[in-house]
């Protein structure tokens, strides 16, 4: 078995859409970024690349590549998944926590889950994505950025 986790920030700023989990949620606000900014997904790169002890998403996805410009970060989970796969590895579970002080995600957490997992090649029941505020503390708290963190188990296939 293989254990990684995964860490993302992003700002939110006007004029972007805002991504989370592959799932578009209407919002005054989006985050930032060189490819769509989804900070879920990325986190969740981050956690498969270190469970394999395979570096980092900007190793694979450098933000000076124009080749990744606002590329769907589902596009990108797709490839870290095939690298996941053909190191000998398949995912036993997803835990994750998304903080944003807005908007409310309750409501989107069942379709990122479902997401995710398609994405995963696994059922509903081995992914979890979790909402958090920031309780109006910090710069989650003041509304200029989400953050997510993500834990995956690996085991062999
Ligand atoms: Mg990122």
């Amino acid at each position: 078995m293989r254990i990684g986790q995964g860490f993302d920030v992003h700002a939110l700023v006007l004029g972007r859409p805002l991504i989370l989990g592959g799932v578009l949620i209407p919002n005054e606000k989006g985050l930032e970024g060189h490819s769509d900014a989804d900070v879920l997904i990325h986190a969740l790169i981050d956690a498969l690349l270190g469970a394999c002890a395979m570096g980092d998403i900007g190793q694979y996805f450098p933000d000076t590549d124009s080749q990744w410009q606002g590329v769907d970060s589902k596009v990108m989970l797709a490839t870290v998944y095939k690298m996941v796969h053909e190191a000998g590895y398949k995912v036993v579970n997803v835990d994750s926590t998304v903080i944003a002080e807005r908007p409310k995600l309750a409501p989107y957490i069942p379709d990122m889950c479902e997401m995710l997992s398609s994405l995963l090649n696994v059922s509903t029941n081995r992914v979890n994505v979790k909402a958090k505020t920031s309780e109006r503390l910090g710069m989650v708290g003041r509304e200029e950025c989400i953050v997510a963190m993500v834990s995956v188990l690996l085991s062999p296939l």
